[in-house]
């Protein structure tokens, strides 16, 4: 459907962008999914996000809701649609330095976070990477470089601002709303626009960030010493193992192991040393740096398909490293990365969000490249792998998928955490206005 700006702004007094406007490409970018809505609406503030929700009840017409626009299943956009596109909405104001009190609008992405928390020493666990939006990320969970220590982004987080499906605006925070709290945690898509987020920041003079890399013959050996590297390390290190393929001619597949210590001196020299002695390291690069630098950037590489699964697994056991050394005779350009959970991940209660798999060691998700023009037959034939190593684990995390099945949300929420997000879901968006997500039926 052709919307004009005339029958828009009419009833949005805010900015709007058409196809035929130079702003609309880079507003629409998505990774993940064709990307082509009929007008992207860009409010600057909570009044305007209300206005915005009117209008889309009036047209009737697909919502999709965008913060960063890193959705791997491409959920920030749709094709014939309206887009509320937040990053206009995108101040971070320190509100109390003492308590590390910070409020982020939903637009903003993590590397302005980081940005302005950097001159004040603080910092917020996220994610790794900088253009990724605070919007997503928090409300699907947010593991980050600090996670062991600090737990997910979504467990940092103090309360927010929410408009719900009939235009009230609502703060929810573990006093006020707290059920909704509790679901905005882990299930945030399906409740409302979330305008703002109030997390609390810590205190982190610098961080020491190693990057490692070694040759993967032996893959088995490596992956049983980083498991006892690990294992044996402080919550101040948080660390990742990622098989990489080989990227063009003559490059050879790799071992990678990321680790972030948060803090400096010996002590992050003695906690990465073990994680230096795997093998023998191929390369090298440790450095003290602030928080904000380690947060990278990311482009999607072109003209291919990519399929992102992961998976949980409540302890890296040898049978799962026999499996994932066992695919490395298997044709097939993927990355597997495992994250190490644990620590301050770990001790959050089960019921305190709708975030799930709190037991778990190990989160790993698999990214698989297939050419522009492989069939879903193809598609299919390339994920044996994944189906074996997948098969040892249980659970998923909404944030690295890049398929949003029924399936999917089944895998995300355990039944008893899936009833209660739809019996929360009937009241507060009955009529399902928000299901351009991990979509909770409401019951
Ligand atoms: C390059 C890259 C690196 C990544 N690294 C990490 C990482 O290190 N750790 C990690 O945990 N995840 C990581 N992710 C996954 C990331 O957390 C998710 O893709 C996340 O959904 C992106 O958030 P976004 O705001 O950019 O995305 P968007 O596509 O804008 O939003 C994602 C979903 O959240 C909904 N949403 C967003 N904002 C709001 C809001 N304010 N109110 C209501 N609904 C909203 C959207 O409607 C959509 O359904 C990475 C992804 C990419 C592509």
């Amino acid at each position: 459907m052709a919307l004009s700006r005339e029958s828009l702004t009419q009833q949005f007094s805010g900015e709007v962008a058409l196809p035929e406007d130079s702003t609309y490409a880079e507003l629409t970018f998505a990774f993940g999914a064709p990307s082509a809505p009929a007008a992207v609406l860009l409010p600057k503030d909570t009044a305007e996000v209300a206005a915005a929700l009117a209008l889309v009840r009036q047209l009737g017409l697909p919502l999709a809701v965008r913060s960063g626009g890193h959705s791997n299943a491409g959920l920030s956009t749709n094709v014939g649609g309206l887009v509320i596109n937040l990053s206009r909405m995108n101040t971070v104001e320190l509100i109390d330095t003492e308590q590390g009190l910070v409020r982020v609008g939903a637009g903003a992405t993590w590397g302005q976070v980081a940005e302005t928390l950097r001159p004040h020493q603080l910092a917020i666990s996220s994610g790794d990477t900088r253009s990724v939006g605070v919007g997503g990320l928090t409300l699907g969970g947010g593991i980050g470089w600090m996670v062991r220590k600090y737990g997910l982004a979504l467990d940092q987080l103090q309360a927010v601002e929410l408009v719900t499906a009939d235009g009230r605006v609502l703060r929810a925070s573990r006093a006020e709303h707290s059920e909704l709290f509790w679901a905005l945690r882990g299930a945030g898509g399906n409740f409302g626009v979330v305008t703002s987020f109030e997390f609390e920041a810590h205190r982190v003079e610098k961080v020491t960030y190693a990057t490692i890399m070694y040759p993967v013959d032996g893959l088995a050996g490596l992956l049983s010493a980083w498991r006892q590297a690990v294992r044996a390390s402080r919550e101040e290190l948080s660390s990742s193992f990622s098989l990489l393929p080989p990227f063009g001619e003559g490059d050879v597949p790799k071992a990678m192991v990321l680790a972030c210590y948060a803090g400096g001196g010996t002590e992050a020299e003695a906690q990465l040393a073990p994680l230096r002695q795997l093998g023998t390291p191929m390369f090298e690069d440790i450095k003290e740096i602030d928080y904000a630098d380690v947060l990278e950037e990311g482009q999607p590489p072109e003209g291919m398909q990519i399929v992102v699964k992961n998976i949980f697994y409540p302890a890296l056991t040898d049978e799962v490293i026999a499996a994932i050394t066992a695919t490395q005779s298997q044709p097939g350009m993927r990355i597997f990365q495992l994250r190490h959970l644990g620590g301050a991940y770990g001790r959050v209660p089960a019921e305190e969000s709708a975030f799930a798999f709190r037991d778990s060691e190990i989160m790993m998700f698999g990214a698989h490249f297939f050419p522009g023009d492989a069939t879903p037959a193809d598609i299919e034939a390339g994920l044996q792998p994944w189906r074996e190593v997948s098969a040892l684990g249980r659970g998923s995390y909404i944030n690295f998928l890049s398929t949003a099945t029924a399936e999917d949300v089944a895998l995300i929420y355990p039944h008893e955490t899936r009833q209660r997000l739809a019996q929360l879901k009937r009241s507060y968006d009955p009529d399902n206005l928000f299901r351009g997500n991990y979509n909770i039926i409401p019951s």
